[in-house]
């Protein structure tokens, strides 16, 4: 096979993935070429609108110049010193990163689930060095449906079997409780040695479940009152996705984390990753304060890339781009819009339930069961008709667009849907 020369179909690139990577994704039946904005253009330049963002990486829209030059200016100066050494990069974008947050201090991975894995590790040390409790006892509290990635410790307090089965022995030291569920929480505080209680804000990839009004708030009090710091997965909710800045800061969409904001949950430590970069390279970010940051000391965590010259370039543009542009502000209006959409195509269809979410964080609810391949089907049929959805579990498809589409754009999106749901036939 000449590699260099020949231009590959879609039906030939999907078998060369099929034979040559591991089997551990299952893609919708479409290979992308190319990315502006909104659009995304297959092998055969068949464009779509992409309604999934890369589970929220691309907020900011696909190849977003400021964001994409930002990366092209850094390789071609710096590209990874390691953290043997300093780089001038490295610094700027702490104290951005930073006072964009609220936070006194940051630590820099590279994935969602290293970020994860960062916070687990700072909130056990705090526990031993600063609440005193017993060398290997620290206990962390997670709800039930999390998705916090893929590690082996992640995924040994998962509940989804597909996830954890036959991959242990298990990490040990956490106690999951359901979700959205104040009593549980309360409950599971009074056990002995719990050190923090880890949370996504809303749980994505479970289906899009949005908590309880107030639920947020009771959790941090709860926390608070009893010495358990209050952990925010925010990776793919964080950074304007839900209409906020951040899902924790309630319903304001001012764009920013603001202290006089009376609905700001403040997290004790604040998880980021996915749109951090605006998905063109990996960027992870923990923070937190100096008390509980100050466990941290050399030699105890790191990694090669984290906080490396691209990383720290990127992400500083891409945090800009948020709030020139106004992003957060944009998925509260169109999320709005969306719902109210979706609710008058559901009232006139059988096929689909309910739609949920917050600003443009979505999902509608498929009427048929989860082992039912409806919702699959549904995505074939929206990727025909030009927009790009996937189901998250088995009857729920999430509708995830980037954060920088117009009303017009939208509404050519909801004539999509509408059209699809209204000839789909099971
Ligand atoms: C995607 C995701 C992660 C994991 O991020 P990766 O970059 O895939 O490792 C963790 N938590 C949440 C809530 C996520 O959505």
């Amino acid at each position: 096979m000449n590699t260099t020369m020949e231009k590959l179909t879609s039906e030939e690139l999907i078998q060369l993935e099929d034979k040559h990577g591991a089997h551990n994704y299952h893609p919708l039946p479409v290979v992308l070429a190319k990315g502006e904005g909104v659009y995304v253009w297959d092998v055969e330049g068949k464009k779509y609108f992409d309604f999934l963002s890369a589970y929220s990486a691309v907020n900011q829209g696909h190849c977003h110049p400021k964001i994409v030059k930002a990366m092209t200016d850094q390789a071609q100066t710096l590209t990874l010193t390691s953290r043997a050494f300093y780089n001038d990069a490295l610094g700027p974008f702490e104290k951005y990163v930073t006072e964009y947050f609220g936070f006194d201090k940051v630590l820099p991975m590279n994935s969602g689930a290293e970020a994860v894995e960062t916070a687990i590790k700072i909130t056990r040390k705090w526990a031993y060095e600063k609440k005193g409790i017993a060398e290997n006892e620290a206990k962390i509290i997670v709800c039930e449906n999390n998705f916090h990635g893929r590690t082996t410790t992640i995924i040994s307090f998962s509940n989804d079997p597909v996830a954890s089965n036959n991959f242990g022995p298990y990490t040990p030291g956490f106690i999951r409780i359901p979700y959205d569920d104040v009593e549980a929480l309360e409950a599971a505080l009074q056990e002995p040695n719990v050190a923090g209680f880890l949370v996504e804000p809303i749980q994505g990839e479970a289906g899009v479940y949005v908590p309880s009004e107030g639920y947020l708030t009771k959790a941090r009090e709860l926390c608070k009152a009893n010495n358990a710091l209050f952990i925010a997965d925010e990776v793919q909710t964080g950074i304007a996705r839900t209409g906020s800045l951040l899902a924790v800061c309630g319903n304001c969409s001012c764009g920013s984390t603001c202290e006089k904001q009376e609905t700001y949950n403040e997290p004790d430590i604040l998880i980021l990753g996915k749109a951090i970069s605006g998905g063109v390279y990996p960027v992870s970010a923990v923070l937190a304060n100096d008390d509980i940051m100050g466990v941290i000391t050399p030699g105890n965590h790191g990694s090669t890339f984290g906080g490396n010259p691209i990383a720290a370039k990127v992400a500083t543009a891409a945090l800009e781009v948020i709030k020139d542009e106004k992003l957060a502000e944009n998925a509260q209006q169109l999320g709005e819009l969306f719902r109210a959409e979706m609710n008058r195509i559901i009232a006139n269809t059988d096929l689909v339930n309910a739609v949920r979410g917050r600003g443009l964080l979505n999902a509608i609810l498929i009427n048929d069961t989860e082992e039912s391949s409806t919702a699959w089907d549904l995505c074939v049929a929206l990727k025909e008709n030009g927009l790009l959805a996937k189901p998250t579990h088995g009857n729920i498809i999430r509708f995830a667009p980037p954060l920088v589409m117009t009303k017009e754009q939208l509404m050519e999106c909801v004539a999509i849907i509408e059209k699809t749901i209204t000839e789909f036939k099971k």
